[in-house]
């Protein structure tokens, strides 16, 4: 299990997804389902069990704010959820934007997790038994006195990541990627941070 919560990566539907719908919403927050499988992958010289985050699907009907966001409509939700497992996909978790702050999960985010955990507990349509993956993507705008070229960019870090978008020359948006995995010990409610790996973006770059 350890080796399998090392590195959360994530394919490129997936991330374009992430990255839409946390600008598309912004200054409000955004959240969504995260669905994905086992894959096996060679990482520094080394072969690793990972998880690959697949799908992303926002949802439409969650109420979103500035500093918060909820189900919204509970029936819709529970809809959604009970597709998941119909249309052969493995759940891993959610994720959701925080605008203006940091990518790392508050104690309201946490209390949130750990009820959406005990619901999942035991069930086989989740990936893997009794963790949740939570991952955060901040969101800051950016203003350009100078014209800059609309494209984006991309940078590692040790855990996290970071991605910018230009969407015309005086405009962008800085997004940082986190990744938690949220489990149960000793009755209580622990987090560890995952590293973000994302290497399909380096092949981009050089076509
Ligand atoms: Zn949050």
């Amino acid at each position: 299990m350890k080796d399998k919560i090392n590195y959360v990566m994530i394919d490129p539907d997936c991330f374009y997804c992430l990255v839409l719908s946390t600008i598309e919403v912004f200054n409000r927050e955004t959240t969504g389902f995260l669905m994905g499988n086992y894959r096996k992958r060679t990482i520094n010289g080394e072969k690793r069990n990972i998880v690959a985050c697949e799908v992303a699907y926002p949802l439409q009907t969650a109420y979103r704010n500035p500093t918060s966001v909820t189900k919204g409509n509970e029936r819709a939700f529970e809809r959604v959820r009970a597709t998941i497992p119909s249309m052969n996909l493995f759940l891993l978790g959610e994720y959701h934007s925080h605008p203006f702050t940091d990518a790392s999960l508050t104690r309201d985010d946490m209390d949130y997790i750990k009820d959406r955990l005990e619901q999942i507990y035991g069930k086989k349509e989740n990936l893997i038994k009794n963790y949740w993956l939570e991952l955060v993507i901040s969101i800051n705008k950016k203003i350009y006195k100078k014209p800059h070229e609309i494209g984006w960019s991309w940078r590692d870090y040790p855990q996290k990541a970071k991605c910018n978008v230009k969407i015309n020359p005086y405009l962008g948006y800085d997004l940082t990627f986190g990744g938690y995995w949220v489990f149960k010990d000793n009755g209580k409610i622990r987090k560890t941070q995952t590293t973000i790996y994302i290497p399909w973006v380096k092949d981009y770059w050089s076509w």
